[in-house]
């Protein structure tokens, strides 16, 4: 087998002798986790094979911290630190998620109200510039720009090519009990109370409806009286609105949304009884991307993931309620650890929450899904509120750059792909995605 070196000089190699001026893509060993786009021009892009780096390096017992390479799935991850009664600080809750996609793209997770994103939780980053540079990139070293900036910027920056982060102390499972409330009043009071004290370990919410707030606060415990899983007809979702406590293995509860969070796959109990143990998000993935070019767009189902300051919350949900009503909705507190760089310091300079609520809606079918993505990116930007990459943009570019820090993005951009070969973030993001030139 290749040692890291080995194949991280292959990939540095092969961008210094390349000759082509076309757009590059990373090929990866697991499924994308991106919606699918029918017309999206990346699939045409010159695929840079970056299969090999899945693997993980080195977990220090001391330190409680782990290095890896890029590929490596979450679900790999937490079987490995595991065994040392550790896991990562942020745990994305699909299997095949790896933690280079997850800095690159965005990862949420239970632990969030306490630790932020993944991306918070990561010490160094070996990155593979489009000229075949090598650097390490740390918070305090010369390039601490780029360490920020790779968080979000989909790649188009350089290639992580190994990362060392955070863990944490872990126990063999995790119980959780399920807080119900009628008003978003009462669910933020218990999120905040929750957010301060840090009382529990684990924290996220189901919305089933405006007058069905679930809040599903999770603790770390070693022994229990039962344990439940949810990798075959259970769905995780429909249980909190009717459980007032569960029991999980730890590897379990990470996973508990894995045939997707309230979009489920197979969706019948029959179906899920014959196929569940095979067909979940990763499979459903693969097959939608196998066969994207083919799907009608309605039939996509509309996939936001927002971020909503805690303090205008009260003014989205309402807008929400009238202009979409579509539930349930996933709730994740997410702590901002501070304040981020890829974001425009005047759109930062608008709200000063330390807590934002992912608020997450999945699943949605329409006939015009532009309209509803759409609605959601402009009421969004009035509130000071950012939505993730993962979906379809349709911001204009105008937008686009008042929300992400176009002047760090540029200067960063310049420094590792002059070119352009990685494409640049509105273009890859909003553009190309779309099937539209740059
Ligand atoms: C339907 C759906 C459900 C989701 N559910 C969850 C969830 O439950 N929890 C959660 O935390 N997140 C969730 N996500 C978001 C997900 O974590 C992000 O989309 C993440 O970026 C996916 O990581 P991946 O490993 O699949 O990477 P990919 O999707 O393959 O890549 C994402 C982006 O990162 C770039 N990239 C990948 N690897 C590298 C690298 N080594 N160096 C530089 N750039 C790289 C790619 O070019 C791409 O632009 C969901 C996304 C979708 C579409």
């Amino acid at each position: 087998m290749n040692s890291h070196e080995d194949k991280v000089q292959r990939i540095a190699k092969q961008l210094q002798e390349r000759k082509s001026s076309r757009p590059l893509r990373l090929w990866k060993k697991t499924v994308s986790h991106e919606v699918p786009r029918p017309k999206d021009k990346k699939a045409l892009d010159e695929k840079l094979d970056i299969r090999d780096l899945d693997a993980i390096l080195s977990i220090d017992v001391k330190k409680s911290t782990c290095t890896a390479e890029p590929g490596v799935t979450f679900e790999k991850l937490v079987k490995e630190s595991m065994k040392y009664n550790l896991v990562p600080a942020v745990v994305s809750e699909l299997k095949t998620i790896t933690i280079g996609g997850a800095v690159a793209g965005c990862s949420i997770e239970s632990m969030s109200y306490q630790w932020g994103g993944f991306h918070d939780s990561c010490f160094e980053y070996e990155v593979v510039t489009a000229k075949g540079e090598v650097l390490i990139c740390t918070p305090y070293n010369e390039n601490h720009l780029l360490f920020q900036m790779m968080h979000g910027t989909f790649g188009t920056l350089g290639i992580i090519t190994r990362l060392t982060f955070k863990l944490v102390p872990a126990k063999p499972f995790v119980k959780v009990v399920y807080e119900e409330y009628e008003t978003l009043e009462e669910y933020k009071k218990s999120i905040w109370s929750h957010y301060k004290q840090k009382d529990i370990d684990f924290m996220d919410g189901i919305i089933h409806s405006p007058k069905k707030y679930i809040l599903g606060v999770g603790y770390f415990v070693a022994e229990v009286p039962y344990t439940h899983s949810y990798d075959w007809t259970r769905i995780y979702y429909v249980s909190t609105a009717k459980r007032k406590e569960d029991y999980l293995k730890t590897e379990d509860y990470f996973f508990r949304y894995n045939k997707g969070v309230t979009n489920v796959h197979p969706k019948s109990f029959l179906f899920r009884l014959l196929f569940g143990k095979i067909i979940n998000s990763n499979s459903i993935l693969m097959l939608a991307n196998t066969f994207k070019k083919l799907i009608p767009s309605f039939l996509i189902p509309v996939t936001v993931d927002t971020f909503i300051p805690f303090s205008r919350i009260d003014e989205f949900m309402p807008w929400y309620v009238k202009e979409i009503n579509h539930f349930p909705l996933w709730c994740v507190p997410y702590k901002i650890m501070h304040p981020y760089e890829w974001v425009a310091t005047a759109f930062l300079d608008q709200v000063h929450d330390e807590l934002y609520l992912d608020i997450a809606l999945y699943g949605m079918r329409k006939k015009n899904p532009e309209h509803y993505y759409r609605i959601i990116e402009k009421e969004l930007v009035k509130l000071g509120a950012i939505k993730t990459l993962i979906s379809t943009n349709y911001y204009t570019e105008k937008e686009f750059w008042s929300i992400w820090n176009r002047e760090n993005f540029a200067m960063v951009k310049k420094r590792t792909d002059p070119e352009n070969i990685l494409r640049g973030l509105y273009e890859k993001t909003c553009r190309a995605s779309r099937g539209l030139d740059s």
